[in-house]
């Protein structure tokens, strides 16, 4: 067991972490900063298991944090990867309405992105058929900004520049508690004390519970993990997608439904569709965590929300069960699509945060007390948004250092 002091610990080496050292760094230089992760490896929960797709920014209300910071983390993640070598590509995307019931979510996205100052554009059939022969739908919008990137080569490209600049990252370390006095923070791990200035927690699925226990903090919110799983096409039918074919989303409902993603290898996934996890950290249906799956059964507001969403839960685990279902949800995209085309790939679990009421927490939230800073909800868009929400952070963290 050793102590260490720096004036940042930085809890969680996912993307918004990494992030977040990285933008201290450049808005105070010569701050020491130390960010810890308990696993072994970077990006090995949300960042390493997402679609690797950089959201432009159409679906996000207006005034809305993740709107902002979204469409200015974009440009900054581009810049980012051709600077440091990271692959990535602006490849754009299509969203494909199949139902006249989905015209008017259509035409709300259009003008969210106009809102929002993103391109995109409403493209007649033949346009839609030039960009993607195999899509069948009603109308559509083309969104040319759109992208597709390396999300665990832009960590390990992050993590490279930290410690190239005399900054820590400690893997396999556990984040037990903290204690929070007028003149500094204690952080408790399972290989020691830390002793701090300041202490931010990007702990992803774990941040409510992180948040939850320090001294102070109260957030009103709890993390909800949903499960999204993918399969992806077996490389002779990969031709049936160009590039990024998504559906029009269920505006009640914060996740994109099930899509076609090109990846920067060249591979193709279709998900990711998004069922209730009973486990946190559990990528396949048979990993049940008894604390997440009793803390979820019992809470009021998964009560609420199963109330409240239960038709759409049970396509969802409809989709999940059974293969069919998933690819009958992928051919109102693409009719040519099927079961055969399709092998099982991973899965990814959302930390999406809660409230007491049962809501689903829209936008990217954040606690706070004197000395530490607590990422509450941080789902997606926030690997495209990152580099901006770091920047966003380190300017409330260089506030306190300088105070
Ligand atoms: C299926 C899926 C698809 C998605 N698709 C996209 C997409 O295409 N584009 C996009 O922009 N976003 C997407 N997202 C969202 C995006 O991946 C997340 O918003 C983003 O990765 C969040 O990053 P993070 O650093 O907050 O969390 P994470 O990447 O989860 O990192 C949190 C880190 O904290 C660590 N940690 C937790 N507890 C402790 C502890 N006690 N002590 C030490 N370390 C701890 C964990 O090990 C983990 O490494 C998707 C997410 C999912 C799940």
């Amino acid at each position: 067991m050793s102590a260490t002091t720096t004036d940042v610990v930085i809890i969680g080496a996912g993307i918004v972490g990494l992030a977040t050292a990285r933008a201290i760094h450049a808005a105070r230089p010569g701050t020491r900063v130390v960010v810890v992760d308990k696993e072994p490896t970077l990006a090995r929960h949300q960042t390493g298991s997402n679609s690797g797709v950089i959201h432009s920014g159409l679906y996000y209300r207006p005034g809305s944090l993740k709107a902002a910071l979204t469409v200015a983390g974009k440009i900054e993640l581009e810049r980012f990867c051709t600077e440091h070598g990271v692959a990535w590509e602006r490849c754009g995307k299509v969203v494909v309405a199949t139902r006249p019931s989905e015209l008017d979510a259509l035409a709300t996205l259009a003008a969210r992105a106009e809102a929002n100052g993103v391109a995109a554009e409403r493209i007649p059939l033949g346009r839609l058929r030039e960009l993607e022969p195999h899509v069948d739908g009603i109308d559509a919008l083309h969104v040319p900004g759109t992208g597709i990137v390396d999300y665990p080569a832009v960590c390990r490209a992050l993590a490279a520049e930290l410690t190239d600049a005399g900054h820590e990252v400690r893997l396999g370390t556990t984040v037990l508690g903290g204690d929070e006095r007028r003149d500094g923070v204690t952080v408790h791990t399972d290989r020691g004390d830390i002793g701090s200035a300041v202490v931010v927690n990007c702990a992803g699925l774990q941040a409510d519970r992180i948040a939850a226990s320090w001294p102070g903090a109260t957030t009103g919110v709890r993390i909800m993990p949903f499960r999204g799983e993918y399969h992806e096409l077996v490389p002779g039918r990969r031709d049936l997608v160009r590039n990024l074919i998504y559906p029009v989303p269920d505006p009640r409902f914060p996740f994109l439904g099930v899509h076609f993603t090109r990846r920067v290898d060249g591979t193709v996934e279709a998900g990711p569709n998004a069922v209730p996890a009973f486990a946190r950290e559990g990528y396949r249906w048979r990993d049940v965590d008894l604390r997440d799956a009793v803390e979820i059964v019992r809470a009021r507001s998964s009560h609420v929300l199963a109330r409240r969403y239960w038709r759409t839960g049970l396509g969802e685990i409809a989709r999940s069960a059974s293969r069919q279902a998933f690819v009958r949800a992928l051919q109102r995209l693409v009719p040519d699509v099927r079961a055969d085309d399709l092998r099982r790939a991973g899965a990814g679990v959302r930390a999406q945060a809660i409230d007491a009421a049962g809501n689903l927490l829209d936008d990217f939230a954040f606690a706070e007390t004197p000395r530490a800073l607590h990422v509450v909800n941080a789902p997606s868009p926030a690997a495209t948004a990152s580099l901006a929400i770091g920047r966003t952070i380190a300017a409330r963290v260089t506030e306190r250092l300088s105070a």
